[in-house]
This record gives structure tokens, sequence and C-alpha cells, in this order.
């Protein structure tokens, strides 16, 4: 009897099945390479087998630096495989802040591509003492005098390197343990204390939304989904979790930086299901590439998430591709991927000086919105705060039971003792009529190009310098909004023999989209009655130089 998305209860299982229903069926098309479902069943299964060989464990966590191709897939599919968890990391950040998440998570095996292994020698170069179980490289073959080299580097810290000869000789792995609170991932995201904070996500997360996701935009093997985020980004585990499930074909951006990207992308490889942020819709008007009906023919889904969806992009959308319909998602990793949905028009108009509301709840969620003051309902229109129970709410921070207990509070309705809401910091309200309208957020996180960043986690590093004795990071909104910090410098020390330093001490840290594209000087910074610096006094007033 043929399985269905409804049947899978772990990730890699969704893959197993498809290789035995639709075996020749192109399971990701990557542009100049593509993978069979049963050569991607095949390839995650030895790297399952050589990691269980090396005593992976169930829920281990192993480090993934492998870019967000065919590689990237193989060694998700294989680490899931081997009940063990996956720690992406992006080859794009700096080796220090990949260096301390190695260290955070507990990372004694990692999997990479020989592409990438300037960038983790470096990383792991940048961890004191660092000695790990294994590295597994996927595509290179460690036997080549060319490799040779390589491989006494990394002898300096893995006890075992398996290159593409392992994996050749690798038997079947052993039956998978997995139960479907195994995790599946833990990704890592900024920290408003400095250091970026891990959000451990399970199995029955990722398929409570897959099951919501896969039916309400009916995806089926006929569909080509874009692979368009970085695996560090959860929207990428619908692109690939929603391929596998429905036996789609996963098309992944390799070109990001293409000037004709991602317009020429949609168009040339038919995808069908378009899923990112929505300032790309800004970045394909800006650049021309959004003419009408330009990607008419094979599109049938526009999905955006992670940012607000301003309503000038809908309608630039709406004006193009007046058949290609648009839904906003909401949600925070900690609720994995999106937990509420808007059809955009779906009401029978399209008013483009109204707010894009977030909508309703994903089918395993429920959304409540409390007082601001109290854990009372909010009225409807009454601004609250955005809570999410349900089926997709993780269950916490790797290694952080206060912030979790924090942050994942007991339902405070629910009955069962164990049901729990997440408190997303998210501002909100309803309509009458139940849709729900996003507000803001009440603490200091902002959305830079649909990233997550903390201003406080760049305020910490800012600090960190000698030179800085005080600094408040914010962004400035003009069409694009543009992120900048205030920095007083302790005695001694002046602006203009310390700008490019300082800058150059965020870069070792920081994520380039995380680093101040302006620093402005002042004596002292304004405080509030309280003593602490007045973020909105100098946002908003006049201090800022134009
Ligand atoms: P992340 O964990 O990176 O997905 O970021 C989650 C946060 O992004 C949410 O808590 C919101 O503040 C914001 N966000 C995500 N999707 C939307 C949306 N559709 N509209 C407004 N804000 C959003």
């Amino acid at each position: 009897m043929n399985k269905s998305f409804l049947d899978f209860s772990l990730l890699h299982e969704a893959v197993e099945c498809q290789a035995v229903q639709r075996p020749q069926q192109v399971a990701i098309d990557a542009g100049t390479h593509s993978i069979s479902y049963m050569d991607l069943c095949d390839q995650m299964h030895r790297i399952a087998a050589t990691l269980q060989t090396n005593g992976i464990q169930n829920n281990d966590r192993v480090g993934l630096l492998a870019g967000n191709g065919i590689e990237a897939c193989i060694g998700m599919l294989g680490i899931l495989r081997a009940d063990a968890c996956y720690v992406p990391l992006n080859p794009a950040f700096p080796a220090m802040r990949l260096g301390a998440v190695i260290v955070d998570a507990g990372i004694e095996t990692l999997i990479s591509v020989k592409k990438h292994t300037p960038q983790l020698l470096k990383v792991l170069a940048s961890i004191k003492d660092f000695r790990g179980e294994s590295l597994i490289l996927i595509d290179a073959s460690l036997d080549d005098p060319e490799c040779l080299e390589l491989k006494k580097e990394f002898a300096k810290y893995f006890e075992n390197i398996c290159g593409a000869e392992t994996l050749a000789q690798a038997g079947s792995p052993s039956e998978s343990r997995a139960v479907e609170n195994n995790l599946a991932y833990v990704m890592y995201t900024s920290g408003s204390t400095g250091t970026p904070k891990g959000v451990m996500v399970t199995h029955r997360n990722v398929t409570s939304f897959l099951r919501w996701g896969i039916d309400y935009f009916s995806i089926s093997s006929r569909d080509r989904m874009s692979g368009h985020s970085d695996i560090n980004f959860d929207l990428s585990v619908f692109d690939i979790f929603g391929s596998f499930f429905s036996g789609a074909t996963l098309c992944p951006v390799i070109n990001v930086g293409d000037k004709s990207f991602p317009g020429k992308f949609i168009k040339d490889r038919e995808i069908s299901i378009w899923f990112s942020v929505p300032s790309v819709i800004r970045t394909l008007r800006n650049s021309g590439q959004l003419s009408p009906n330009i990607f008419a023919k094979h599109l049938r889904w526009a999905i955006f998430c992670g940012e607000v969806f301003l309503p000038e992009y809908a309608d630039s959308w709406i004006k193009t591709h007046p058949t290609v319909p648009l839904c906003n998602l909401y949600g925070p990793t900690e609720a994995t991927i999106a937990c509420t949905y808007y059809k955009i028009g779906d009401d029978g108009f399209w008013d483009p000086c109204k707010a894009i509301p977030i909508g309703h709840p994903t089918s395993a969620t429920e959304i409540l919105i409390l007082k601001q003051q109290s854990d009372e309902i909010a009225d409807d229109g009454e601004i609250g705060r955005l809570m999410i129970c349900g089926a997709q709410v993780s269950p916490g921070y790797w290694g952080q039971p206060e912030l979790t207990q924090n942050k994942f509070t007991k339902h405070p309705f629910d009955k069962d003792p164990y049901a729990r809401m997440y408190d997303s910091s998210d501002l909100a309200y309803r309509e009458d009529d139940g849709v729900i309208q996003f507000v803001g957020r009440s603490d200091s996180q902002v959305k830079i190009m649909g990233y997550r960043v903390e201003l406080g986690e760049i305020e910490t590093i800012l600090a960190r310098h000698e030179a800085v004795d005080e600094a408040v990071a914010f962004l400035m909104q003009d069409e694009q909004a543009l992120l900048v910090a205030a920095v007083s410098l302790n005695q001694g020390f002046s602006d203009s023999d310390f700008e490019k330093d300082i800058l150059s001490h965020c870069v070792k840290y920081l994520p380039l989209y995380m680093v101040p594209k302006r620093l402005m000087f002042y004596s002292s910074l304004p405080k509030n009655s309280n003593g602490k610096i007045d973020r909105k006094a100098i946002a908003h007033s006049d201090f800022l130089p134009s």
C-alpha cells in the first residue's frame, strides 16, 4: 500500500518510502547535477552506517558544514537516519561564531565537503584544544595524493576521517531506534546575551507543520520546490522535507549572488512552489525582474515568511501575477517554520492600504493573545502578547534550562499538566473575525532581510572591544533597514583611529548582516531616569545625524 506524508513520523522515513514508491523520480535538481530518490536513499544509508560505525548515539549532535546543495541534504538525512540530530553551520559565518556553536552544542562529529574545508579548518583552529570523534568529507577521495595534506591537517582534530572511499564501502545502517520526540536539529539563532542560542526541534515538531503545509498547498510529486534558504534558517526545512514528504523535486539555489537571481532561477527551473522572505519581492521589483506573468506558467504558490509582509510587496505581486496566490506565513524558529498563515485576497478583496494579517493558526497550533499585564485573554482588537501552543512548539533551548523555563511555560488553560506555551515576544491582536494581526516586538529583536537579529548581541560584541565604553545598535528604517550603532569610547581612544578596528572586530564574531553599516561616535550616550541607555531617545530624536 502506498504511504503518504501523513504516515511519516520521522523525517528520513519519507526518503526511504519515496525510494520504493518512485525510485527514479528526481529528488534534488541542483541545476548542473541531480539525484534520484533511490540514489538519495542509498547515500543517506551510507552516511548513517558510517556514523554508526564511528559510534554515533541516539540524539548526538552532528555539525553539518556543507552549504545547501545535494551533499548538504545527503549529510542531513544520514545524520537523521543514524538517530542523531543535525546542527547546521553556515560556511559564510565567521569561524569564531561557528566554533562557539560547536562548543555549545557539544559537537564531536562533523560532516562537510571539500569546498568548505578551508573554512572548517579555520573554525576548528578557533576552538581551544578541539579534539573530535569523526569527520566525514562526503566528496573527498582521501586516498588521492592531493588530499593527503588535507587528511594530515584534519588528523590533528579527529580520531577518524572518512571520505568518499569509506562511504563507497559502507554497508547498511542498523535499524532506526528513533522516536518522534527525538531531536531532528538544533538551529542557532542570535542570542541577546552575546552568544547564539540553539533552538531544539524534534521530528514531531516538523511533521506537525508538514502535515498542515503539504495539505494546504496541495504539494505533490509533480511540484518543484525552491531551495532558497540557507540550512541554518528554518525556512529550508519546509523546502527540503516538504519536497521529500510529497515526492516532489527540491531545487536548491546555488548562486544566490547572481544578479539575475531569483527571477531567472524561478523561471528557468520551472519552480512551482516558491518560499522565501517577503523582501525578495522588493529585490525582484527593483531589479526589473517582476514583469507581468513572468513566472505564471509554472508557479502555483508564492509563499512568504520570516518578516513583516508589507502591502506594497503584495501589491507589486498581485499587479503582475494575479493568478499566482500569495500566502503570508508567520512563526519563530521555536514554533517550527511557521505557525500561522494568511492567503492574501482570500476574503474576496485586496486593500493595499491595510496591513496584511498573519491570519490563522496552522492545524497543530493554538495561538493565545494574552493581555500585556496578565495571563487573561485579550479582548478582540486589544494588543496583547502572542503565545504559541501545540505540537510545533520546540522543547526549548539547548543547554539553557533557565531561558527555556522563562520562555516556555505551562499552558495557562489546558488541563494537561504537560501542555506548554511559548512566549514569542511578538505583539498582536485579533480582529473581530478572528484573524490575527501582527503589531511588532516587545523586545529589541529585529529582522534584517528575514534574518533574526538580537540587537543586544551586537552591543555585547561592540562592548568587548577595548576602545568601546558603551554601544547601542538599532535599525534606521528607510526603504531598506540600515543597521547602525551609536558608540561612546573609553578615555584615551579617538573615533577616527578606531572605527575600522571596531568594525573588523565585529566581522570576526558576527555574520555580515549583523555588522553595523555605520558607527556614530558620541562623547556619552543619553540615559533614562533609571540610568540605563535611552534607546528610544537615540533612535527617535535629533540625536542622530541625518
Ligand atoms: P525566526 O525565528 O527567524 O523565524 O524569527 C521569528 C520572528 O520573525 C517572529 O517572532 C516575528 O517577530 C518575525 N516574523 C516572522 N514571520 C513574520 C510575519 N509573517 N510577519 C511579521 N513578523 C514575522
